[in-house]
Parts: structure tokens; sequence; C-alpha cells
């Protein structure tokens, strides 16, 4: 059967299963959705039920959406959203999805907004048409997100094109009666950095990351051209386990190369993408680099985001169910769990993730309802990679902070804008808060503010602590004054020459970005200190001056310069993002259902090989470390 076919069968369905007064519109595979247009989207709404049973009936992901008849022009909206709600509610901003029909409403008080059981919401919707979502207004605001929301705005009637080429090609008919499922390694095996994997069925080609190596100039892109992948057009979909640059660095190239597909994610990873895109091809422009894309690349590649929420079961392929699941690693960071054919095989791509509570996060989902083979990431994986607690990791960075400001010297912190940042403000901003620390300033330098913006935007993405902490106590850890944010070269410059404070600053391994010039003002001096909280990757600055190089050739403005490296260099281990040697053996002892097989990845050689013999030996599971460009028949 024709897509058309199909879907004009499905509309006798639906038809038939709904009130004789609901009058279907239109209906429409939108990416993984199916789209139900009506002229009078809230009795639909209304009966919830309705809806759960379409579902189930029809096995789609079912959405009901006005036609775009009946909404309002937004201007007039706002008027008539502005007289309906009090002004207490301290309106903030509106966003009119054409794509949904929705119209978010930020406020301060969204509980006005909403009204007496809803009274408020249903007010709106009937005089606007549109259906009202409404969220808290954010205490940082974002221009990466406000950015978004424009361009997503801007081409909104070709979004929806895209989409629905997106949707009939995820719903095409299932040709072969072959069954089996294989994984091809592009990257990211044996090694840290362009994660890349290939999951094939002999319906559907998904890949699974498309990170960068940027420590390494010769092996930094995934074997993207092997014929396994190749013409890009093949691939149906490509999976982002999180926003890092080692899982999602190239995907913009995958544009540039010839893929029209999807791109899945979270919404946050969605917004961190972005930040870490610009900032990355912003970083090598200014140093010389080659740049693999334009940042209009980056825009298409945001054309084609589809954004899941954590349990969300959704199709993206005519034989394969995605599911994302908390990985615990960063804001929005996903277990990739795919379910291929009808209950043919089941398997799980960890990406990078933490089997511990952290200050932000809860530690990674750990149940499936099904699981034959989980990927897994081998960072710490080898037997001596254990991690002190985090507790023990935050009393070691205060001490080493209080030593240094009791000499007089600063202390600067690499950090990845994107999590490690944000664990190590919180721990800090309590220290203050509860006077363990004195009142000295905390200053954040290139787009870690902005990483945190986005934080503050996602609350539901945190965990319960923090989230409590924010919204019940009041207190915002992220807003304290404790921060300051850098903006110039000159406040740099007397930052380097004033009071003894903290630097975080991007980036993570000291591979470029504003932390080389504190290390260029402040590594001569021995008073400071360097604090190494992250994972240092072979072949960058960061693991060369753990090593215990004293001295350091940096480059600015084309000329390289010699800084010798006095300061003290101290480790803090602990705040990983990853989990450590015991986690991962825990995580593979608790996951449920028991895997069939273990693969390893994202970890140096002896780690992947050591995680997996160990893997074996404790739990007779069969496990495998393969090399880049290996493929593993599942089943
Ligand atoms: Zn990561
Ligand atoms: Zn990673």
């Amino acid at each position: 059967m024709s897509v058309e076919e199909v879907l004009l069968e499905l509309k006798r369905r639906v038809q038939s299963k709904l009130p004789p007064n609901i009058n279907v519109t239109g209906i429409e595979f939108e990416g993984p959705e199916l789209v139900i247009y009506t002229d009078d989207p809230r009795r639909l709404a209304d009966d919830g039920e309705i809806i759960r049973s379409l579902a189930k009936d029809l096995r789609k992901r079912v959405v009901v959406r006005p036609d775009l008849k009946v909404l309002a022009d937004p201007e007039g909206a706002v008027k008539k959203i502005q007289q309906v709600v009090p002004s207490e509610a301290g309106l903030t901003d509106y966003y009119f999805d054409g794509e949904t029909g929705e119209v978010v409403i930020e406020a301060e008080k969204p509980g006005l907004v909403i009204g007496r059981h809803g009274a408020t919401l249903r007010e709106i919707t009937k005089l606007i048409g549109w259906t009202p979502k409404v969220v808290r207004t954010p205490p940082v605001r974002s221009s990466t997100i406000a950015n978004t929301k424009e361009y997503l705005r801007s081409v909104q009637s070709e979004r929806k094109e895209i989409l629905k080429t997106i949707g009939r090609r995820i719903h095409r008919d299932v040709a072969s009666k072959d069954q089996w499922v294989r994984i091809t390694t592009l990257g990211g095996c044996r090694e840290v950095g362009r994660s890349c994997m290939l999951l094939s069925t002999p319906e559907s080609k998904i890949i699974v990351d498309c990170g960068v190596n940027v420590g390494s100039d010769d092996s930094a892109t995934p074997y993207l051209y092997v014929p396994e992948a190749y013409p890009l057009n093949q691939i149906d979909a490509v999976v982002l386990t999180h926003a890092h640059l080692d899982h999602a660095g190239l995907v913009p190239m995958l544009y540039k190369y010839g893929y029209e597909g999807p791109i899945y994610c979270t919404q946050p990873t969605r917004d961190l993408f972005v930040l870490l895109q610009l900032d990355y091809i912003d970083v090598a422009a200014r140093e010389g680099k080659r740049i693999p894309y334009e940042s209009a690349m980056i825009r298409e590649a945001l054309k084609h985001t589809i954004t899941l929420n954590y349990g969300d079961v959704t199709d993206i392929a005519p034989d394969t169910k995605l599911t994302m699941h908390n990985a615990g690693h960063i804001l929005g960071s996903a277990i990739c769990h795919f379910h291929v054919g009808d209950g043919l095989y089941n398997v799980a791509f960890t990406g990078d993730f933490k089997f511990e509570k952290t200050r932000l996060f809860d530690p990674a989902v750990h149940s499936f309802p099904r699981l034959e083979t989980l990927v897994m990431e081998a960072t710490y994986g080898g037997s001596g990679s254990t991690q002190p607690s985090r507790k023990e990791a935050e009393n070691r960075l205060l001490k080493v902070v209080r030593d240094t400001i009791k000499r007089g010297g600063k202390v600067i912190i690499p950090a990845f804008a994107v999590g490690r940042s944000q664990e190590v403000m919180i721990a800090l901003e309590e220290a203050i808060r509860k006077k363990n620390l004195a009142e000295i300033s905390v200053y954040l330098d290139g787009m870690i503010y902005e990483a945190t913006a986005i934080h503050t935007t996602y609350p539901e993405y945190l965990n319960n602590e923090l989230r409590d902490l924010i919204f019940h106590k009041g207190i915002n850890p992220f807003l304290s004054d404790c921060f300051v944010q850098v903006e110039s070269a000159s406040q740099r410059t007397s930052i380097m020459e004033g009071d003894p404070c903290v630097v975080l600053a991007t980036s993570g391994m000291l591979n470029g970005g504003p932390i080389m010039e504190y290390l260029k003002g402040l590594g001569p001096d021995e008073k400071n200190t360097l604090v190494i909280v992250g994972y240092q990757a072979e072949g960058t600055l960061g693991r060369r001056i753990q090593k215990g190089w004293n001295e350091v050739p940096l480059s600015s403005g084309g000329r390289t310069q010699t800084v010798k490296i006095n300061l003290d260099v101290v480790t803090v281990d602990g705040f990983s993002g990853h989990s450590d040697r015991n986690q991962l053996m825990d995580y593979v002892r608790r996951v449920y259902p028991k895997p069939s097989r273990v693969i390893t990845n994202h970890g140096d050689e002896s780690n992947c090989l050591d995680l997996a013999s160990s893997i074996y030996k404790k739990h007779r599971i069969p496990t495998m470390a393969p090399m880049n460009l290996e493929t593993v028949r599942l089943i």
C-alpha cells in the first residue's frame, strides 16, 4: 500500500472511531507522529481517552491539532490572552508554534495563567483556538534558545514539508522478509572522540552519534565514507545521545554531504548542540584551524531536528522504535534504546552515562522493557579507574581553593561549558552560602553562563533536590551573586591582576577557548593553581600539563609563545560525568533485563578491553571491545 492509501485508510478508521460531531479535516504523518487535524480540537482534547485508544488501536503516536483556519492571528491572540489573564501573573513571552497549534505562554506565576482547575486556560483556548501551554519564565534568559526558537519560527512552513517527507519515509512499507540486525563501528571505539555507530537492518540504517575528535587532526572524523554508510542519503535517522562535541560535533557536516533526514534528541540536547557547535566553529576559525562545515549547516541540522522526551516510544524507521532514557551525564543526555522489528531485537547505546546521583541529575536509567545488546562507554573502564565519591571530590576542591586563596593566588579550572561547570558551580556556591569558603568571586568565562541559562530553562531535567531548592525554597544556586560573567578581554586582564578568586573557563581540555588566556597570564606564577576536574583526552594540552610538562607552546594571533607552567597543577577526580569503574560494573550487575551481549566503546584501548573482559569474567555475559570499522551481527 502506498503512503497515500495508508493515510486515506487511517482517516476513514479515525473518523469511524470519533463521535459524529467531530470533524477530521486532515490527517498526515509529520515526522514520527500521526497528526489529526480538526476544526474543534478542544472536544477531542477534552476526551483524553479517545486519543489514547486511537493511538493503541493504530499503533502510532497520535496528536490532535487545530486546523489552521480556526486559529486567531498571533497579534490579536496576545491581546486576548492579556485581557483574560490577571496582570499579577507577570506574562513575559509568547511563542506561537504553527507546527503544533500550540502557544507557549511564559509567566512568572504560571498558576495564575492556568486558573482554578484550568478555567483560565480553557477560556484562552475558546477565545483564540490555539492550545495554550504555560511555562515558568526562566530566571536566566538564554540567547541560544531565543535564537533557536526565532529561527524555527522563520522556517515553519519549510519544516512542515520536511516533517511530512520524514513521516512518509518512516511509515513506508516494510519490503524485506529477511531479519538481521548489525552494528558497524564508525568511530569512538578503543578511543575517546568521534563517537559514531551505524545500526542497520534490511530495512533501515540509523547513525547513533556523529562526533569529532577535537584532540586530533588526522583522525578527527568518523569513517563515514565506507559503503555501509555512504552515500548518506540512504541513512534513515541520526540519533544523538547528548550534545558534547565528541558525540555531535560533526552532525552538521552530514547535511553538507548529502544527508537529508532527521536528527532525534532531547530538547536540551538540541539547544546545547547549537551552543556548542557555534562555539566550535568560532574557536576553530579564530585559531586558523580547518572548519569542516559552515554555520548554515548548523541551521540545516536544526531544521531537521525532532525532539523527544525521556520515555516517548517513537517510530523512527519502518522497523525501528526509539526510546530515550536519562543517562545522568549532562543536561538532556540519553541512553538510546532501539526496538527492532516486532519483538525481534533490542539494543541500547548508553552514550556517556553516570550511574550515581550527582548535584544536578538522577543516576542513569537501568531498567528497560527488553534488552539483548548493551553498548556501553568505558571511559573509566580500567580496573584501576575508580574515582573518589562526589563528596570527597568536593572537599578536595574546597581545600585546594582555600589553600590557594590563603597564599594570595587564583584558581583556574578548565571545564566543559556543559556539565562539570555547573557541578562545580553548585558545589562552590553552597560552600560560600554556608560559609565554608570565603566570599570570593567565581568568574565564568566562555559560554559557561549561557550553558547555565539553558540549564535553568529545563528544571524538569534536573534532579528532585535541585528542583526543590529552586522552586520551593526559592534558592537558585545558579543565580548567586558570587558568579560573575566575563564579557571582555579587559575584564579578563583586571581579573588576572585583581584579588584571589576562582575562574571557570572553557575549553575543558585546554585545546582552545578563553582558558588559554588565563593559562598564559597566571601559568608562570606559582601562587596560582590549575585544577583539573574533567577527563583529559590523549593528545590534548590538558593531558600534557597533567603529565607534568612545565613549558607549553601557546599560539595567539598566529604567533607561538612558550609559557612556563609554574602554577600548581592539581587533578581533582570525582567530578566526572562518567561512571567510574565501580559504577560501570555495578550498572552491568543491575541493568534489567540482563543483556546477552555487552559491547564496550568510548575509552582508551586498555580501558575498553579491560572492562569487556571483567564483565565477561564476573557476569559470564559475552562481551567485545571492537575496533573502528568492524561490523557485528547481533541477530
Ligand atoms: Zn559527554
Ligand atoms: Zn563522550
